[in-house]
């Protein structure tokens, strides 16, 4: 498959990338300490890909009428396949909302297991799984296949470990306490709009965004020097944003990977 990724160059995403490249004094200042912190320069080696799914569905960055674009399955294609040649060798698809309402990611999760032989992991955020839903699951590589979902649902969803879908916990940790995690310097994060955030604990805050599967490469955001790939200590607790995070839920199950 070839590479698409679109390339048209909304608004806002001129102000994201003027703003990204404009870098305040006090920002590079964070920058350096972020990484003197995590004792490294940038991330070297890429394991995961994690993928928001909102509750409108994967790519929207705003309404047509807006200028707004929906980045189509192939576009989501040609991520995986960019990350796989960065090194990643698991995706996570965070849902918010109804695993029914997106037919579309089992393309990509198909994709990510037969094209890459990526362990892919189907976080959901509702915990409701419909016969069809079920039927979905049931019809991936279940070696390969591991659903997220939070310790309070596992009861609920137990019907499907008895017909062999691996259930791990998206919340290890309780809120507020220092993650047990990898940190984002070996993941790559990417919101439904198709922003790049250095994770998800810190999507949607404007000094953590990294670019956009639209406009950048993945290989020169992962490199760059400019942006963060590791969240401040005073920001760094676990709250609901980093449930299903691969970077974390990884060191509470590696002895499954
Ligand atoms: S989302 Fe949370 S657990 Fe994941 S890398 Fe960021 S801080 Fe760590």
């Amino acid at each position: 498959m070839g590479k698409s990724v679109k390339t048209n160059d909304s608004s806002s995403s001129r102000v994201h990338r003027e703003n990204l490249f404009t870098l305040p004094k006090d920002f590079k200042n964070a920058l350096n300490d972020c990484r003197t912190k995590a004792g490294q320069d940038s991330p070297k080696e890429v394991t995961y890909l994690w993928i928001a799914v909102s509750d409108d569905g994967l790519g929207h960055t705003g309404k047509a009428d807006d200028g707004g674009i929906v980045l189509s399955t192939e576009d989501w294609l040609n991520v995986i396949d960019e990350a796989a040649s960065l090194g990643a060798n698991w995706v996570v698809l965070t849902l918010t909302t109804k695993l029914s309402q997106f037919s579309e990611i089992w393309d990509i999760c198909r994709w990510a297991q037969d094209t890459h032989g990526m362990m892919v992991g189907v976080h959901l955020g509702v915990d409701e799984v419909t016969a069809e839903d079920t039927q979905h699951l049931l019809s991936m590589n279940l070696d390969k296949l591991r659903l997220l979902v939070r310790s309070e649902s596992h009861e609920k969803l137990a019907f499907l470990e008895h017909q062999g879908v691996v259930l791990w916990t998206a919340n290890p940790q309780p809120d507020g306490v220092k993650p047990n995690c990898q940190g984002p310097s070996r993941m790559i994060y990417v919101n439904a709009e198709g922003y790049l955030y250095t994770c998800g604990l810190v999507d949607g805050t404007p000094d953590y965004l990294m670019g956009s599967v639209l406009h950048d490469r993945l290989k020169h955001v992962i490199k760059s020097s400019s942006v963060r790939h590791c969240v401040e200590e005073d920001l760094h607790l676990v709250t609901s944003a980093c449930d299903g995070c691969p970077a974390l839920i990884a060191n509470y199950f590696s002895t499954n990977l």
